[in-house]
């Protein structure tokens, strides 16, 4: 099927606000940042990538008779709040499972930010003590049986709606978005940037762009920014997904290795802890933007741009646009590292 026959269930205002980010260009000195908001696309619990995912999973589980959302993610997972959020939306019934992902051990961590707008929302939202892990998980399995034997249908959701087989439609759809953003402002974005963990995000936009590629000839380049820390295991989701999105969406070719482009450096060490570039980088785009990004995921994406256009590798005459995929939420519980010093 071609993109546009896809069942849409829409949950966004519509197309994500394209801006210029002037102060942060000048202060750069070097090619021209852009950015595109999934931060602000949708009225559901502040919005983030997952809700444009999940616009083209809900057919879907509307269709299969579920009555429950069932996902998983962090304690401070973006995700579970948007399925939450979503389930609340649709009236269905919502049961996370919220593991361990972060050793960050502030006391509100498992209390404050999207954990409690999960909670307000009226999801069964329980702690498990598992480490950080993008796979498949028992827990996940484990609560889908739960609901199950409490009488409930159950319509399950991996970590970030990655490996759902409609996962990476979401932000197909992106990239022709971007291609009518560009026609209203006149710009020509060269370069995307992208934060990337579970995948299907930039797998997404990987597919939906070559798919814009097979019909105008134009290529780009769509820079996945790592903050899984656990690189090999993300690349290999990326390249996974964009390929069988490829196929969903019959682009008619494989997917080239050159245009799976997912790059280190900026993680740090561990997923969900920020490093010093992530901590500048936020501070950079709330002081010259008022952008406003978390320190799991957009200030280590954020980061990576910076460092790219510094250092010319997105040459001086590029104009870049760079993906906020939301997540503000969590700096509820890492408030410690503006807090003032006594
Ligand atoms: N940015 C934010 C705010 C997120 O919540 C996520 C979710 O994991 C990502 C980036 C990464 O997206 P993906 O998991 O699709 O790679």
């Amino acid at each position: 099927m071609k993109l546009d026959q896809f069942p849409r269930y829409p949950l966004t205002f519509g197309p994500s606000p394209v801006h210029h980010l002037r102060r942060l260009s000048d202060h750069l000195g070097g090619a021209q940042v852009w950015a595109k908001r999934e931060d602000v696309s949708s009225g559901l619990a502040y919005g983030g990538n997952k809700i444009r995912k999940m616009e083209y999973i809900v057919p879907d589980a509307i269709a299969s008779g579920a009555d429950t959302l069932v996902s998983i993610g962090g304690y401070q997972s973006n995700h579970t709040r948007q399925v939450a959020a979503v389930a609340a939306h649709l009236g269905m019934k919502c049961r996370l499972v919220q593991e361990k992902w972060v050793p960050w051990d502030d006391p509100v961590n498992d209390k404050v930010g999207n954990i409690l707008l999960s909670r307000m929302m009226g999801a069964d939202s329980r702690l498990d003590p598992a480490g950080f892990d993008i796979g498949i998980r028992d827990s996940w399995k484990d609560a889908l049986r739960e609901v199950e034997e409490a009488g409930s249908t159950p319509y399950a959701i991996p970590a970030g709606a990655s490996e759902h087989p409609l996962g990476g439609l979401g932000f197909a759809n992106w990239a022709f978005e971007v291609a009518e953003q560009e026609k209203q402002f006149g710009v020509f974005f060269d370069t995307i940037v992208v934060c990337t963990v579970t995948g299907s995000t930039h797998a997404g936009m990987i597919a939906g762009f070559a798919a814009l590629e097979e019909l105008t000839g134009v290529k780009r380049r769509v820079l996945g920014i790592d903050a899984s820390a656990t690189l090999e295991k993300t690349r290999d989701q990326v390249a996974r997904i964009a390929r069988h999105t490829a196929e969903l969406i019959e682009l008619g070719r494989d997917i080239r290795d050159d245009e799976i482009q997912v790059l280190e450096g900026w993680a740090g060490e561990l997923y969900g802890l920020p490093v010093e570039s992530t901590m500048s980088a936020m501070a950079m785009g709330a002081q010259l933007e008022a952008m406003i990004t978390d320190p799991v995921y957009e200030g280590k994406s954020l980061a990576g741009l910076i460092d790219l256009v510094k250092d010319k590798d997105i040459p001086a005459d590029s104009t870049v646009l760079y993906s906020h995929l939301g997540g503000q939420q969590a700096v509820n519980a890492y408030h410690s590292l503006w807090d003032p010093v006594k």
